[in-house]
């Protein structure tokens, strides 16, 4: 090629003056580059089969340089997080939730999800020892809080941009602002709206109905295939208002042989997809919700039953009672079903949301239980719509 190329510069160099030289480069210049293209068809002409006229044309506008390369590298390639084991303990995200609440405002600010992410970069996301972990926090408050820049502090920490993607993925919905209305002790106007930052996930579970779990992550299951438990059981009552943790829409609604009656509600920002299953028989949800419903975090969706493991719909085959809440995490949509599923241990992020449970109360004449206090999310209204139900009022 570079021998040709050479050649018919000589050429064009003899034929032409030295005078018309700027206007004979830029010509040869398309001359070569339409040179490179015949080139490129002849020898590759397997590839250029069944290619558009279309996209002929495209190509032909290209950079000559441009379609040297490989094949695979004209696509960009997808990079995405595979795998994540969310580790983070109830304390560590007490700790780093606190002062992300309290420091909001303020100069020494720093998001929960910076703390961990920090902390996890040192210890490997091991969160186990909570001296450990306090000292890795309050080393970053420190420095934040002396006026150093995060994106300097962290800029040699290999790890801590993994982490922050992470762990945003996992807590990016749980707080921010948001209005909520509160008790007035006044009881001709008992409830009053009141703007505020912090937490605004909740927990799954109702205020006030008694529930038992532990860490069942990744313990086995048999029904129908042998698998491991990718989600937390919460033992409790039938009937028990079902929350949901995060606002969102509803992506799955219905009967599934290995849930029974199961909700999947997915973040607006599409990374997190919550899935509530074993709900009653009979009235497993609120029952105006549909696919694409929006919820809001708080909402109750449905009840506590042992619906599931049966291909018969409404069937009771589950010997106790409880949620099965799963949480999974999707960074490129090919994620969502199949092998490449990402779902995390829930148990310590469940305990931690303990400490925000939706107040609800039943409706007498239609046995419906709704929440009590209504919220409004900012997330939840930037969201355009699509739901023809709302669960305001
Ligand atoms: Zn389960």
């Amino acid at each position: 090629m570079k021998r040709v190329i050479f050649v018919n510069i000589l050429i064009l160099l003899t034929f032409a003056g030295i005078s018309y030289w700027s206007e004979e480069k830029e010509r040869l210049r398309e001359t070569l580059s339409e040179r490179a293209k015949e080139q490129e068809v002849l020898t590759d002409s397997g590839r250029e089969q069944g290619k558009s006229t279309q996209e002929e044309e495209e190509e032909a506008q290209m950079d000559p340089k441009e379609e040297e390369k490989p094949a695979e590298a004209e696509e960009p390639k997808k990079d995405y997080i595979k795998w994540v084991d969310f580790g983070v303990s109830k304390f560590a995200l007490a700790e780093a939730y606190e002062y992300d609440r309290d420091s909001y405002g303020t100069k020494a600010h720093i998001s929960w999800i910076d703390l961990l992410a920090y902390t996890a970069a040192y210890t490997g996301g091991d969160f186990h020892n909570n001296q450990t972990v306090c000292q890795h926090m309050d080393q970053l408050k420190e420095m934040i809080g002396q006026g150093e820049e995060l994106s300097k502090v962290v800029k040699d920490l290999e790890y801590f941009p993994y982490y922050q993607e992470a762990y945003g993925a996992v807590l990016g919905g749980m707080v921010g602002e948001y209005e909520i209305e509160v008790p007035t002790g006044d009881k001709k106007k008992p409830k009053t709206w009141e703007k505020r930052y912090g937490l605004k996930a909740f927990s799954p579970i109702a205020r006030g109905f008694p529930y038992n779990d532990y860490d069942d992550f990744g313990s086995s299951r048999s029904y129908g295939y042998k698998r491991n438990h990718l989600g937390h059981d919460m033992l409790g009552q039938i009937g028990t208002p079902i929350i949901a943790v995060e606002s969102g829409y509803v992506e799955a609604l219905g009967w599934n042989q290995y849930g029974g009656w199961r909700i999947g509600i997915r973040s607006f920002d599409k990374k997190r997809y919550y899935y509530y299953a074993h709900l009653r028989q009979g009235f497993p949800y609120q029952p105006e919700l549909r696919e694409g419903s929006v919820v809001l975090a708080g909402d109750v969706i449905g009840y506590m039953g042992h619906t599931g493991y049966s291909t018969t719909e409404d069937t009771n085959n589950i010997d106790e009672t409880h949620l099965h809440f799963g949480m999974q995490l999707i960074f490129d949509e090919s994620q969502k079903d199949g092998d490449n599923e990402i779902w995390i241990d829930c148990y310590q992020l469940t305990n931690f949301l303990y400490r925000n449970q939706s107040e609800t109360a039943r409706n007498d004449d239609t046995k419906e239980w709704r929440r009590v206090y209504l919220m409004k999310d900012p997330s939840a209204e930037a969201y355009e719509r699509t739901a023809d139900y709302s669960m305001y009022p």
